[in-house]
């Protein structure tokens, strides 16, 4: 596991040179909040990373309910037993294991590895500008129907799940990048997802912190760039239907 930090938020990546995954503790005043929850085996290095800032994990919030995003949950629940688990309402569907659409939701599958057997339940159903300690909830759906961002209203920084990747290539959610394609390949609606990545670009976030690939400070121009390849791809993509 590697620990990097920008101001008061830490960045853990699992497994960063073959299948980089991410999360993320968010330091307040006297506590931690976790967001997401990487793979099972990720229980230890999330628990030593707060023992090494010194303060206790009492938030774990979840930006989608994909494998990769909830993986050591359980585990941390067992260890954690009072930590107050927050995913929005539409993913808490995911999470307990039920891929149906909502109706009104675009005809899409929901897609990517949606877990089966969690037994954590959420304690709080979050909804678009909710607030987490320093952490504003900015709904992002598109990569799955519920994602969540969170943006640290303190320095702008922006945790935003599989909105966008970074390894692999900066890009929206369901842009194929051949050197790490698996988020794409697990996002359920592309042109929702070009909209929230829009949506996510107005909030002028200062760091863009994703669940796949390094941390980015002043992404700006980056994002604008990735922007612009989504939406001519996509366009070219529907025009060839
Ligand atoms: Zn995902």
């Amino acid at each position: 596991m590697k620990i990097t930090r920008i101001g008061a938020l830490y960045q853990l990546a699992f497994m960063p040179r073959f299948f980089p995954v991410n999360c993320y503790l968010v330091e307040e005043e006297k506590e931690l909040t976790l967001i997401d929850a990487a793979l099972p085996f990720s229980v230890k290095g999330i628990l030593q990373a707060a023992e090494q800032i010194g303060k206790p994990i009492t938030r774990i919030v979840l930006t989608h309910a994909h494998g990769d995003h909830i993986g050591a949950l359980d585990g941390l629940k067992k260890v954690l037993p009072d930590v107050t688990v927050y995913i929005s309402r539409r993913d808490a569907k995911l999470l307990a294991g039920n891929k149906e659409l909502e109706a009104g939701e675009p005809n899409s599958p929901i897609k990517g590895d949606v877990p089966k057997s969690v037994q954590t339940k959420p304690d709080v159903l979050l909804e678009d500008g909710d607030r987490v300690g320093s952490l504003q909830a900015v709904a992002a759906p598109g990569h799955t129907p519920g994602m969540m961002a969170l943006l640290d209203v303190r320095s702008r920084a922006l945790i935003a799940g599989d909105a966008f990747q970074v390894r692999g290539g900066v890009a929206v959610s369901g842009l194929m990048k051949f050197w790490f394609p698996f988020p794409a390949m697990a996002t359920w609606n592309k042109e929702v997802a070009l909209e929230s990545a829009r949506k996510l670009r107005q909030l002028e976030p200062s760091v863009l912190a994703v669940g796949h690939g390094r941390m980015i400070e002043q992404p700006l121009t980056i994002i604008d760039r990735a922007l612009e390849e989504a939406a001519k791809k996509f366009h070219l993509e529907a025009a060839n239907i």
